[in-house]
């Protein structure tokens, strides 16, 4: 890794006040004087009457187009400035490093641990890289050895999202130290989960949901009928089984579902007998259970926030209202629905208004029992609505 010299950067009036208020994210059209600029250089921030801001790197990802990195002038962005933060954000997941019923986590949140563009997850004796953007990923070598100095795994795999959608870059994922063996079980409050980390974009369980999971397994699943809709693998259903649900149904479009919530099953030792996988349409599956007259005490809505499927296009922002209708309609009386989104343009006020839109059409009364956003080791700016994507709501339908 060469050290570049800094180039010196101005940015837009109207773009000021946010990094002076200590969000690090440089927003897309916030910067004058990038014409030419390699992916990853330095780059110092300068106010119009040419005072330093902040100095970070120049990077074009989903999110803006680079990452203050320090606003203070005499750091320096170099091998060391990379290894303090990422010494300090492992030893801030102390607690769950000691929490042996708990394998995997986020060791390094992006901006929250003090440097945008890149996260990594800890599954076991494996790291998962995530790269935004192509800035970041020139820095690949130092962040790499300092992992290497300060943790203790096996092997590296990376997922690339370079592109402005955040898109995955299909390849093989492995990048340092010893190979897998996938699927690894991964454990999470005692439940156990099948990772992969060189199969595509996802991994088999969204370390985000560790809280909800462990709440729908130790409040509510007791004695339940849960409908866990969007069930990927259906870490939620294994939660409400571990909790002594009376039943499952998992419901997701993907193939792919069925042998890998069967093996999350059988990982926790559940019986299949009274979980139901159904590989379908979920908007598709609603409608069968209403002429079926089905009805659950627990529904779980954990969409993407946005699909496409043969039929539907949904949007979070746009449906989730709707989804919510369909939700509550097959939802027993004092029964529990999670809602959940992982949808970062609206906020949890937004999301509360289309849950109190929802139940007001169904002419349903309701009651919110509890919120959850991302978890401590999600580390996240106060300051950075973006960052802060995760919302579920536990609502209580009642008469
Ligand atoms: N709730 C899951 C994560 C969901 S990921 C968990 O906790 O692990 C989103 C899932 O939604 C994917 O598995 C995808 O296959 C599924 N999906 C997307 N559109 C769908 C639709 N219309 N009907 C059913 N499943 C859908």
């Amino acid at each position: 890794m060469k050290i570049m010299k800094i180039k010196q950067v101005t940015i837009e009036e109207a773009f000021e006040k946010s990094v002076r208020n200590g969000s690090p994210l440089l927003y897309k059209d916030s910067l004058k004087g990038i014409r030419g600029l390699n992916e990853g250089q330095i780059i110092d921030v300068k106010d119009k009457a040419g005072k330093f801001i902040g100095r970070g790197y120049y990077a074009i990802q989903n999110k803006g187009i680079g990452w203050i990195l320090t606003t203070n002038q005499q750091e320096a962005i170099d091998f060391s400035f990379f290894e303090e933060k990422i010494k300090a954000a492992n030893n801030r997941r102390a607690a769950l490093y000691h929490d042996n019923e708990t394998t995997a986590f986020r060791l390094f949140n992006g901006e929250g641990d003090g440097i945008g563009g890149f996260t990594v997850d800890k599954y076991d004796n494996y790291l998962l890289i995530q790269w935004y953007s192509k800035g970041i990923y020139e820095y690949k070598d130092w962040i790499i050895k300092a992992f290497d100095n300060h943790v203790d795994f096996k092997g590296i795999y990376e997922k690339k999202r370079f592109d402005t959608h955040g898109t995955y870059v299909e390849g093989d994922d492995f990048t340092f130290g010893e190979e897998g063996q996938f699927p690894i079980m991964v454990k999470e409050n005692g439940m156990k989960f099948a990772v992969d980390l060189n199969e595509g974009a996802m991994t088999g369980i969204f370390l985000d949901q560790r809280e909800v999971r462990k709440t729908i397994r130790d409040k509510y699943a007791l004695g339940k009928e849960v409908l866990n809709t969007f069930s990927y693998t259906g870490a939620f259903s294994v939660a409400a089984a571990l909790g002594g649900s009376k039943s499952t149904t998992s419901v997701d479009l993907a193939n792919r579902s069925r042998a890998k919530t069967s093996l999350n099953f059988d990982y926790n030792d559940i019986s299949l007998a009274d979980q139901k996988i159904v590989v379908e349409d979920v908007f598709h599956y609603f409608k069968y259970a209403v002429k079926k007259q089905l009805s659950f005490d627990m529904v779980i809505l954990d969409p993407p926030s946005f699909a496409r499927s043969k039929k539907h296009t949904f949007s979070a922002a746009k449906d989730y209202s709707n989804l919510l209708k369909e939700a509550i309609s097959i939802t027993k009386q004092s029964g529990i629905i999670v809602a959940s989104t992982n949808c970062s343009t609206f906020d949890m006020k937004k999301f509360k208004q289309f849950i109190h839109e929802a139940f007001g059409k169904q002419k349903d009364r309701y009651e919110i029992l509890e919120e959850f956003g991302l978890p401590e080791d999600f580390a996240n700016i106060r300051n950075l609505k973006e960052s802060n994507y995760l919302k579920v709501v536990f609502i209580k339908k009642r008469n």
